[in-house]
């Protein structure tokens, strides 16, 4: 059997709770459960540990949601005008004919309009 406290941050790191620890990090698992799922640790340590093992910092917040500009964009630059969910704000997004803003579908209808 396995036993025995910790006797220090990193002996309480065995392979297994590394391990655990990656899989629920990279989940975007909240530090808190991850404290739950893997009992004794601090938000210290889970985060430590996270920053040891190169996982990238998805915590403590999700990226902001980038404001769009035109010019970095690489889809389609459609504006959709129709109520569907819309793809990257509000341009169509699909992938750009070659030499074209737009997408195959959307450099006919720009074709068909002018
Ligand atoms: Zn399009």
């Amino acid at each position: 059997m396995v036993g025995g406290v910790p006797d220090s941050k990193e002996s309480f790191w065995t392979f297994e709770r590394s391990e655990l620890l990656e899989r629920l990090w990279r989940k975007g698992t909240p530090v808190p459960e991850i404290m739950r799922e893997l009992p004794g640790t601090t938000k210290g340590m889970i985060i430590g540990k996270a920053h040891r093992l190169c996982l990238p910092n998805l915590h403590p917040a999700p990226p902001a949601p980038k404001r769009m500009r035109s010019e970095d964009f690489e889809g389609c630059r459609w504006i959709e005008g129709d109520p569907l969910p819309l793809r990257r704000g509000m341009f169509c997004g699909r992938p750009r004919e070659l030499g074209s803003s737009y997408c195959p579908y959307h450099t006919l209808m720009s074709k068909r309009k002018s």
